[in-house]
């Protein structure tokens, strides 16, 4: 049986509970309370369900008006209407009822008749705003955006309007580690924050469209305007102390022509809001023809990868890490490399962030994995010892509940032991949430994995990090490396952080080196291995395995 809808009668009187019960309990399911407090509380765990609320004023422990005050203030009882029974006619308290957004009086003198109608016409009305406004935030919703945006484009044919599609980074993410609650109350407070910047601001409008999205679209006549009112937003929204690290995306289209389809002007504004992602400092973009071009250029890659990852166009290239001290080859990153079916490639810059976003890089990491695993097998059964091969572990698989036991199957079907594999997580990754990293590097590390920070330095956490999470090794980001041999500066830096490394005998690999005077230095200042041009590019599988051969590894 599907539910009835529940009426709340909160009286304090009995009597008059049984009565308006009596009339009211063939269509619906009462639920009854004896005052305000009461009746909160009920509403708190029966929002979904209660259609309306009939409301005695005189009560003890919290009062009608009380109850009225506190129910306003939650945005999600906003479409419950509220009928308020009253004995006299006192007309100071219906202006204050009125004023508390009560919807209806019914005389206490309760009229079956009347009653039914009153209830269902507040029910009516109130499933009508259903349709026109968001349920869990109060502003419009999607199609009364679009709706209530056309008509205002259209009145208003002179003016220039801007369309910002707004949304929190990462938001999947917060709903799944802070549970759906903390995940629709944030909702609630982005919705919030847009209100009250933008309540009562001419010729704009603005909704809800779907999930952690929402529309803007405003009149301006300067751009300095837009960046001004989403630095308003933003600044409410961060008022709030969250326990994780919220940012938020503003991509911003400046319409040309006011007859343009809205949907169609908000997907503008929805690419333009892509480019901020997972960009530190940019959180506002202003749409450019050119995004337009890499949307497509994007979605080509997305249609063809799985197919590429059936075909083999994936290919795994091995760089290898030098040690200083010798100067000989020890260990290698493998680096994937898309060689398409015309032979042309596509660089890993290029798609991996793509597959970053869409998730498709879980499916692209565990090729790579098992490929490594494959050469480290078929080097173990020629009687080698390789030295560790270390891979990429982008962040997106440390939020997938199965990536440990995904990781320690995989050597396990080749039979290698987790010492030959170092994990590479880049920098970044631990800025999101301390604690599930530190969980994910523990089990790593129980199971036999080394574990490498990549990009030292490229993020802001870096140092914090060291402190709290125990990584194997730190790969420096190569923006620290000095740029000539008059950069004292840099090297000062690089300095201070191999020092520190080193005191924390946490090894050193520097990546991106391509000069002479870089590896001179870097031997110098002790550190331990370098990954970079200078000594060799990446290359096929076959190319390194011949060159650790002539270095009788
Ligand atoms: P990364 O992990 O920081 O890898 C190092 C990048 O620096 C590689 O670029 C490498 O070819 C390049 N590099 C090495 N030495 C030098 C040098 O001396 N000079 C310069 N200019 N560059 C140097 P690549 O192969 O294009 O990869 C780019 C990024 O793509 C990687 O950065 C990594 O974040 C990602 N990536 C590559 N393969 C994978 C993979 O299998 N899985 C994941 N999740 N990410 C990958
Ligand atoms: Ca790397
Ligand atoms: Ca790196």
């Amino acid at each position: 049986m599907k539910n009835k809808s529940q009426i709340l009668i909160v009286d304090d009187s009995k009597l008059n509970r049984a009565s308006l019960s009596d009339i009211l309990k063939d269509g619906y399911e009462i639920l009854e309370a004896e005052n305000g407090k009461e009746a909160l509380e009920i509403l708190e765990s029966h929002v979904e369900t209660i259609a309306v609320i009939i409301l005695d004023l005189v009560m003890p422990v919290m009062d009608g008006f009380g109850f009225l005050e506190k129910f306003g203030e939650n945005e999600a009882y906003k479409y419950i209407p509220v009928i308020v029974t009253t004995g006299s006619d006192d007309v100071e308290s219906e202006k204050r009822c009125l004023k508390l957004g009560v919807w209806d009086f019914i005389p206490k003198k309760f009229h079956p008749d009347i009653i039914h109608f009153r209830v269902l016409n507040a029910i009516q009305k109130s499933k009508i705003d259903v349709l026109k406004y968001d349920l869990l935030t109060g502003i419009y919703n999607e199609q009364n955006f679009y709706l209530e945006t056309r008509e205002m484009l259209d009145r208003h044919k002179e003016q220039t309007f801007a369309v910002i599609h707004y949304d929190v980074d990462r938001f999947k993410m917060i709903n799944s580690l802070y549970g759906a609650a903390e995940g629709d109350h944030l909702i609630c407070q982005v919705a919030k924050a847009i209100d009250s910047v933008l309540e009562g601001r001419d010729a704009t409008t603005y909704g809800r469209i779907s999930g952690d999205i929402f529309a803007i679209c405003m009149s301006y006549d300067k751009k300095q305007e837009i960046e001004e009112v989403l630095q308003e937003i933003d600044g409410n929204l961060k008022r709030h102390e969250t326990p994780y690290y919220l940012e938020t995306s503003a991509g911003i289209y400046l319409l040309e022509n006011n007859d343009w389809e809205v949907p169609i002007i908000c997907d503008k504004a929805a690419i333009a809001a892509r480019r901020c992602k997972g960009q530190y400092l940019l959180h506002a973009a202003f749409y450019t023809p050119e995004m337009g071009l890499e949307m497509l250029r994007e979605q080509k890659i997305i249609d063809e990868m799985d197919t590429a990852l059936q075909e083999n166009q994936f290919v795994v290239y091995y760089q290898p890490k030098y040690e200083v001290k010798t100067g000989r080859p020890y260990g290698a990153e493998a680096l994937v490399r898309w060689q398409k079916e015309d032979g042309s490639f596509v660089s890993p810059g290029e798609f991996i962030p793509i597959f970053e976003k869409n998730g498709f890089i879980t499916r692209l990491d565990y090729y790579v994995w098992e490929k490594v695993c494959q050469f480290i097998r078929s080097e173990l059964d020629e009687g080698r010892e390789p030295a560790p091969i270390s891979v990429n572990v982008s962040r997106v698989n440390l939020y997938t509940p199965k990536f440990l036991e995904t990781i320690v199957d995989l050597v396990e079907k080749y039979k290698v032991p987790p010492h030959y594999l170092y994990l590479e997580l880049t920098e970044t990754v631990f800025s999101d949430s301390e604690k599930l990293i530190r969980e994910a590097v523990d089990n790593l590390h129980k199971v036999g994995f080394t574990i490498m920070m990549d990009d030292f330095g490229s993020g802001y956490s870096s140092l914090n990090v060291l402190k709290d999470i125990h990584l194997d090794i730190i790969k420096i980001d190569r923006e620290f490396l000095p740029r000539s041999e008059e950069d004292i500066r840099s090297e000062k830096i690089l300095e201070a952080i191999i020092r520190m490394a080193n005191s924390l005998k946490l090894p050193i690999v520097v990546e991106g080196v391509e000069e002479a005077h870089q590896v001179e230095l870097l031997s110098r200042l002790g550190c331990d291995y370098i990954q970079g041009y200078y000594f060799a590019k990446p290359m096929p599988q076959a190319q390194y395995r011949d060159l650790i051969l002539a270095n009788g590894a």
